[in-house]
């Protein structure tokens, strides 16, 4: 009774701060299943400010399902560049596919059809339904987590089956009828303006009574996880290999990061590397062979941090005399270097456009 009580009364606080606090968001104005799925991908690994624009664009180009699954793969991606993690456009627009085929253009109501479209797991699931449809479907991000496992002191790791079960119980538990869609969005603006991960705003928060982490003195601790994830170092050298007003890119099709999207001639090698070394390997003595007369400046070293890898990049800049015929595998497109922006690259090569530039 007590903790059901206490369940009413964090809702009720929660729903209260978001009426004055909600955020001006451009997909809010907006109950459309489509723009709301839209704006919940994009918003996904990326911050408001930076997904905003993206939004905006991708509306104006595809207002609709129809729309976006008629689009070329390539323009779908190019709009995308800058944002990352691309297998998000990819899914968007194979899902809007999907949506065409399989709900005759409809975009789906109920939450399992909403699941089974590619790339759509339980949040953004959860999100749709809830905002869209109001159907009783908590979220569960990384904000939401904090919240609630700093609100209940919830000791249960937050990567573990009975942690996570956990903290959907609580969250379906706090789930007010009927205003499904407005509490999620609640909880998610409360866990970025107020519960944040470094300097939550104890002193000011209207849930301050209810915080059992508060009251421990212990709001830092949660949420409580289990393991470190395993960051895997790459290392890539790049080639922008200029010959008159030619430049040279390969599109990535392997199942790796980055699938479809054009580089620059590469070669990976399982450490740090540098010019006299990866000169003499046999990738680079194919790609330019020994009696080849090459200008090579060392350009530039980026470093790019994925969820899951660090790239240690190293750009260098390749002029080859125009009539030398240049040793360019199959997979090569060899195109205009003025061209180069009509291309989709990944945020790595656009880093180094943008450096260049
Ligand atoms: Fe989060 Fe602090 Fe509020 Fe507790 S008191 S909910 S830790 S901001």
């Amino acid at each position: 009774m007590e903790q059901a009580r206490n369940q009413i009364d964090i809702t009720t606080r929660l729903l209260n701060w978001y009426n004055i606090n909600k955020r001006d968001l451009p997909w809010r104005e907006s109950t459309d299943p489509y723009r709301i799925w839209l704006s919940e991908v994009i918003l996904q690994q990326t911050r408001i400010i930076q997904g905003w624009d993206y939004y905006l664009r991708f509306t104006d180009r595809f207002p609709d399902v129809q729309s976006l699954a008629k689009a070329e793969e390539e323009e779908v991606l190019k709009l995308w560049q800058g944002l990352g993690y691309y297998t998000r456009a990819r899914n968007l627009h194979a899902a809007a596919k999907q949506i065409m085929s399989q709900f005759k253009g409809v975009f789906p109501s109920e939450y399992s059809d909403i699941l089974s479209l590619k790339g759509v797991g339980t949040y953004t699931a959860a999100a749709i339904s809830s905002i869209a449809f109001n159907a009783p479907y908590a979220v569960i991000d990384g904000n939401v987590n904090r919240v609630i496992t700093r609100l209940f002191a919830v000791k249960d790791p937050i990567d573990t089956a009975a942690g996570k079960k956990n903290i959907s119980e609580i969250a379906h538990a706090l789930l007010p009828y009927g205003q499904s869609g407005k509490y999620n969005q609640a909880i998610m603006d409360f866990g970025s303006l107020v519960c944040t991960p470094v300097g939550p705003k104890c002193a000011d928060c209207p849930l301050q009574v209810n915080c059992r982490a508060f009251e421990e003195k212990n709001v830092f601790t949660y949420p409580v996880t289990r393991r470190k994830p395993v960051v895997r170092k790459r290392y890539f050298s790049y080639f922008h290999i200029i010959q008159g007003n030619k430049t040279f890119l390969q599109k990535r099709n392997a199942d790796d990061i980055w699938r479809n999207l054009y580089e620059f001639p590469l070669i990976e090698t399982p450490e740090a590397i540098d010019f006299p070394e990866i000169s003499q390997t046999e990738n680079f003595l194919h790609l330019f062979p020994n009696n080849m007369k090459l200008s090579v400046d060392h350009f530039l070293t980026l470093k790019h941090q994925l969820t899951h890898q660090t790239i240690h990049a190293t750009f260098y800049r390749v002029e080859i005399e125009e009539g030398i015929a240049f040793n360019q595998p199959q997979k090569f497109t060899c195109i205009d270097r003025n061209n180069l922006a009509d291309y989709p690259v990944s945020r790595l090569i656009d880093k180094y456009l943008e450096k260049i530039r």
